[in-house]
């Protein structure tokens, strides 16, 4: 699949330092998707790469240098890009400095950056740093990592938020290439998605190199005192030296992973795939970098249950940075297909029966999100409209687990040879671009649908709420299982002891949880506690459905409470903190909630801030 065009690298990296493409290269194509969350003008004047030249200052907790454009124009007098609580120091044009005007702040957007080019111009450098309110970064102090000696730098691009940390025209169909010279504190290493060391510098000094075009919100960077394990030749994982040996225990599988998912849907098309653990502040279960995806703490749980996590950000490098959402609109043409991709890896490596565990979690969190939005129901479409919205609101089980719905019944109505075919050559022609909504069911329709003549009501399932009545039915036997348990539990025919004797594996343990009745007495669930020590769990998921069920269940033996509340105070995972929040909110304790949040909130990063700030209602 790896259908991208090697003549097209040489003339996008050749470019930066000089070159003289033919009239009809220069022109961009005007095809751009109109997307309200960036100032950019693509179809008049875009940048097509980035020469990167920064410095991270741990002490003033900032990046400062330099972003140089390679550009395209078409007779534009001006090129726009987006910069968001930034300080911009001079900006030049082909090397002579230029004046450039700064847009009126947007809270949500930034500010336009607009700075005047001639028809001839070939770059255009802008001079600049972050300040205290760049949102992307999170620079951690020693005490918030692993090893405790040394300071953390990551970034989080995803939704606009690459804009924050480097003037950029921030829209997802904006692919670039890019370098990037960057120097930090010689006893820590850099690492991009790019081309990477595997070894520390002498003086701190990395250069990177991405030589396929990727969206900006996939630029990213990490430092910190990290060392290399390799696990096949193109696979492996960075971490702090205490954690590297369980982070390559967990993620031995790695390699068949990649094995499965080409066979799947054709060529790894990014060489490297390479996996960095993060300290525990991480927004994201999973960021998929290209080359390095970026990983939650929360997944190293010793016995290798939670990878799916990995086969996520794995399908990923064909759904989303193969094919991307040409804007946050279409995000779930990312995410659903990256579901249903991640569901056919772990069922190539693990059984029909282990990702239909998985699939199941999916369709109950998918029926709680619905309900979520019942006062909102167009928030239920696939399709979005976010203007004037932050596109991370976007960001929520529609995109993923509605997806994921959409393109499994479409994959039983057609028949599972014709749905792999179809999305094989989905990816193999489409690589390397974005994708829109309606052209995707354009194509759908034409190659198909209309091919072998099959109905299927794909407007219903885009752009209507709620589920479709044709909607798959997702059976697990595993969790039927469980769900016969709950019953003989509830009723009284087999107790808290033998229940936890059961050989179940954590999904089946987290269907458990999730789904203990409501109106179940806490004598039981005490006893349930007493006898499977739920409170003290160590593995990350079922500590957090079980703390949530406490909280619902207003349950607070067994330490439980301070539990609680170090969990909050290490975790910085979006979906495992607010989810805790929203249950305190839900049981009218948000006075706890807050108590707990004033304390957490400095270790979170932006992303989770905000959401969480939104959720309670709180102004700093
Ligand atoms: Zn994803």
């Amino acid at each position: 699949m790896t259908i991208f065009k090697k003549a097209a690298f040489v003339l996008l990296t050749v470019c930066v330092v000089s070159c003289s493409p033919t009239e009809k290269e220069m022109k961009p194509t005007n095809s751009y998707a109109n997307d309200t969350h960036s100032y950019a003008k693509p179809n008049e004047a875009v940048a097509k790469h980035l020469l990167l030249d920064v410095e991270v200052d741990f002490e003033k907790e900032i990046i400062k240098g330099t972003a140089t454009y390679t550009i395209e124009s078409t007779n534009a007098s001006e090129i726009v890009f987006d910069a968001k609580n930034l300080k911009i120091h001079q900006t030049l044009v082909d090397g002579k400095e230029v004046s450039f005007t700064l847009g009126a702040d947007n809270p949500i957007l930034g500010q336009s950056l607009t700075i005047p080019i001639t028809k001839a111009a070939k770059t255009v450098a802008i001079r600049y740093e972050t300040t205290d309110k760049t949102e992307a970064l999170q620079f951690l102090n020693p005490q918030q990592t692993a090893d405790k000696e040394h300071p953390f730098l990551l970034t989080q691009g995803q939704a606009i938020l690459t804009r924050t940390w480097i003037p950029i025209q921030d829209s997802p169909q904006l692919r670039l290439t890019y370098v990037a010279n960057v120097k930090v504190p010689k006893e820590l290493m850099a690492i991009m998605s790019a081309e990477n060391p595997k070894e520390k510098s002498d003086n701190g000094k990395y250069v990177f190199n991405m030589k396929q075009p990727i969206s900006p919100y996939l630029i990213a960077l990490a430092v910190g005192d990290l060392v290399y394990k390799e696990i096949s030749p193109r696979t492996g994982v960075y971490a702090e030296k205490s954690m590297i040996d369980k982070v390559h225990y967990e993620f031995a599988d790695m390699e068949k992973m990649v094995n499965a998912a080409e066979n799947l849907y054709g060529k790894y098309a990014w060489d490297q795939f390479d996996v960095v653990v993060l300290p525990p502040s991480f927004p994201f279960g999973g960021m998929e970098n290209p080359r390095l995806t970026f990983a939650t703490p929360t997944v190293i749980a010793g016995d290798r249950s939670l990878t799916s996590l990995i086969a996520h950000e794995l399908a990923h490098s064909w759904s989303g940075n193969l094919v991307t959402n040409a804007t946050w609109n279409d995000f779930w043409l990312n995410e659903g297909f990256t579901v249903y991709f991640e569901m056919r890896i772990m069922e190539a490596l693990y059984g029909k029966e282990y990702a239909n565990m998985l699939a199941s979690i999916g369709r109950q969190d998918l029926a709680e999100e619905i309900e979520n939005f019942h006062d909102q129901p167009e928030a239920t479409h696939l399709k979005l409209n976010l203007e004037g919205e932050n596109p991370d609101d976007g960001m929520n089980s529609i995109a993923y687990d509605k997806g994921y719905l959409f393109l499994r019944t479409l994959e039983e109505t057609v028949g599972r040879d014709k749905m792999d075919s179809f999305l094989k050559e989905y990816f193999n022609k489409h690589a390397f671009s974005t994708m829109t909504t309606e052209k995707f069911i354009t194509y759908l329709n034409a190659e198909l649908l209309e091919k072998n003549k099959v109905q299927f009501n794909v407007n219903d399932w885009v752009y209507k709420a709620g589920i479709p009545s044709n909607a798959a039915k997702i059976v697990s036997d595993k969790f039927q299982k469980v769900e016969e348990a709950i019953t003989n539990w509830k009723e009284g025919s087999l107790n808290a002891t033998d229940l936890c004797k059961k050989d179940w594996n954590i999904q089946q343990k987290i269907h458990f949880i999730r789904n203990i009745p409501k109106e179940i007495s806490i004598e039981k669930f005490t006893a349930l506690d007493n006898a499977c020590q739920f409170s003290s769990a160590t593995n990350s998921y079922i500590a957090m459905v079980w703390f949530e069920q406490a909280i619902n269940h207003d349950y607070h033996a067994n330490n439980v409470d301070m539990q609680i509340e170090n969990f909050l105070m290490t975790v910085g995972r979006r979906w495992y903190v607010s989810t805790l929040y929203k249950a305190f909110k839900r049981n009218d304790q948000l006075e706890e909630a807050i108590r707990i949040y004033t304390k957490a909130r400095p270790n979170y990063h932006s992303v989770t801030v905000n959401t969480i700030d939104d959720m309670l209602g709180y102004s700093n």
